[in-house]
């Protein structure tokens, strides 16, 4: 690997080496995880590359091809499990100058990967009255490439199911990383080669979307004594299918103490459920509160515009902004991604598990079915208990979904996906494109039941 013959085939496209700027841009959100903080702390690319075009994203790629130059691409950085972390050192690709909405029809928008999710929103609602079927909590920073390759569903994803499911994304452009790169379009099945990759095996330059109508959506948090009724009625509410909802999500005491500013309106040692209602639905909404004794604290279209200004809006207190909300007060804690079949199983795990796994759901709909994803935060010990945890979990019946592991499978579903590795095999034939982050391709035989951690041997290189 040159990186100096790399740079130098490079142009004008913007190239940054400050070291301490070059570290801020080799890291994500890692260090919500202990376990991740502890392997990735030191990880950081040479140089940090800004291209502004499909035809500069070329050259970066086919000068990386020929030099063996590692290639990480990054949107905002938000992800949690070191995903945009150059594990083997090299380049970072920064995509966020590639940031225009290109098109935008009543049904669908297409935008450069770059593009920040709540920007692509902000046109499409001027230009259609639509909006991004769902989005992740971060979508006031987040990209929309780096959404596609690194995320999974999140706010609408009550109604939607998440980016995985067919038809939730209508096409990609992507560029290989060859000799001579490659400019593809993949719709339909293709598209699931590389969503969820990690850019692993292209880079994603254009996205096409396709839009929900918008709504002035109101949020509104109730609450109750048990937090297993807090769970039952938000069940019920996404069951029910005349009530238009975005978000749904139950967090057990003391979880709503850790939202800081919505303290006024809550009470102490209640659970709570945070929702996003159209307002068409508010009336329907209140009486079904009504039903379940729910004690509705707080909904926006009654506070004032001094209280806007001063509170998040309430899908930033959901899915992993509680987290980093918790983190904000309590810097040991950290969390899973679990789910749970029913309600019950929900019980069980508090039942077993108590204080030490404050619970928090995700109410999302998957192949129609409404189902409990879960986001539980962990007091955090040692790494032994929590593996002690997630055994717990699976003896139960609950699936997780490791964040303490920084490859697409032991994160994921524990198995190749074959698809990716092999488009990987036509699309990155030297393996450059962000080294380290899938398992099958470093290390076909590894053994994923055998419960230990892959460790990849590029980290901590030296240059
Ligand atoms: P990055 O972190 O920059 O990148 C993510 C991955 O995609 C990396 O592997 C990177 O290499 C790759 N990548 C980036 N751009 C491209 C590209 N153009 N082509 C190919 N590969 C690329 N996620 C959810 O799914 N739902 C949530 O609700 C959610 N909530 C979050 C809350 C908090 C507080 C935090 C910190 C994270 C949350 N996340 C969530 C994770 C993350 O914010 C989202 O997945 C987000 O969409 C990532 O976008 P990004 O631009 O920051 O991507």
């Amino acid at each position: 690997m040159s990186i100096e013959a790399f740079r130098a085939e490079l142009g004008d496209i913007p190239q940054e080496d400050n070291p301490r700027i070059v570290q801020q841009r080799s890291r994500d959100h890692y260090w919500y995880s202990p376990v991740l903080k502890a392997k990735l702390d030191h990880v950081t690319a040479e140089v940090v590359v800004s291209p502004r075009t499909i035809d500069e994203v070329k050259t970066v790629l086919r000068a990386a091809f020929r030099h063996d130059v590692a290639i990480t691409p990054r949107g905002a950085g938000t992800g949690n499990y070191g995903q945009a972390m150059p594990l083997a050192g090299g380049a970072m690709l920064n995509l966020m100058n590639m940031d225009k909405v290109l098109s935008i029809e009543p049904d669908r928008v297409r935008a450069q990967a770059g593009a920040v999710l709540e920007k692509i929103d902000h046109e499409t609602r001027q230009a259609v009255r639509g909006e991004l079927r769902f989005h992740p909590s971060t979508y006031r920073m987040a990209s929309l490439g780096g959404f596609i390759a690194g995320g999974s569903g999140g706010v609408g994803s009550v109604r939607w199911g998440g980016l995985r499911n067919l038809g939730s994304i209508l096409g990609l452009k992507i560029i290989t990383c060859e000799a001579e790169p490659r400019e593809l379009d993949l719709t339909g099945e293709d598209i699931l080669k590389v969503a969820h990759a990690y850019g692993t095996n292209g880079i994603i330059v254009e996205a096409e979307m396709p839009l929900a109508p918008a709504h002035d959506w109101v949020d509104m948090i109730v609450g109750f004594d048990d937090f297993i009724e807090a769970c039952r009625f938000a069940e019920g509410v996404a069951l029910q299918d005349g009530l238009l909802v975005k978000e749904v999500s139950p967090c057990a005491a003391p979880i709503p103490g850790y939202f800081n500013r919505h303290q006024p309106y809550l009470k102490q040692d209640q659970s709570v459920v945070l929702l996003m209602v159209a307002p068409v639905a508010v009336p329907a909404l209140e009486l079904f509160i009504s039903h379940h004794a729910g004690d509705l604290r707080f909904r926006s279209d009654n506070a004032t515009e001094d209280e806007l200004r001063r509170l998040p809006p309430v899908y930033e207190l959901a899915w992993n902004h509680t987290t980093l909300r918790a983190l904000k007060v309590d810097p040991t804690v950290t969390y899973l991604q679990t789910r749970y079949p029913t309600v019950e199983h929900v019980r069980r795990i508090v039942d077993l598990l108590g204080d030490e796994l404050p619970m928090h759901i995700e109410i999302t709909r998957q192949d129609g079915k409404v189902t409990f994803a879960g986001l539980p935060l962990v007091r955090y010990t040692t790494e032994e208990r929590l593996e002690e945890i997630i055994r717990i979990h699976e003896d139960n019946g609950c699936d997780v979904f490791n964040p303490h592991r920084y490859t697409l499978e032991e994160g994921g579903m524990k198995r190749t996906d074959q698809r990716q590795l092999a488009f990987k095999r036509e699309a990155d034939p030297k393996g450059v494109l962000n080294p380290g982050k899938m398992v099958a391709w470093e290390n076909p035989d590894f053994d994923f039941s055998a419960g230990k951690a892959w460790l990849f041997d590029g980290l901590n290189p030296v240059h």
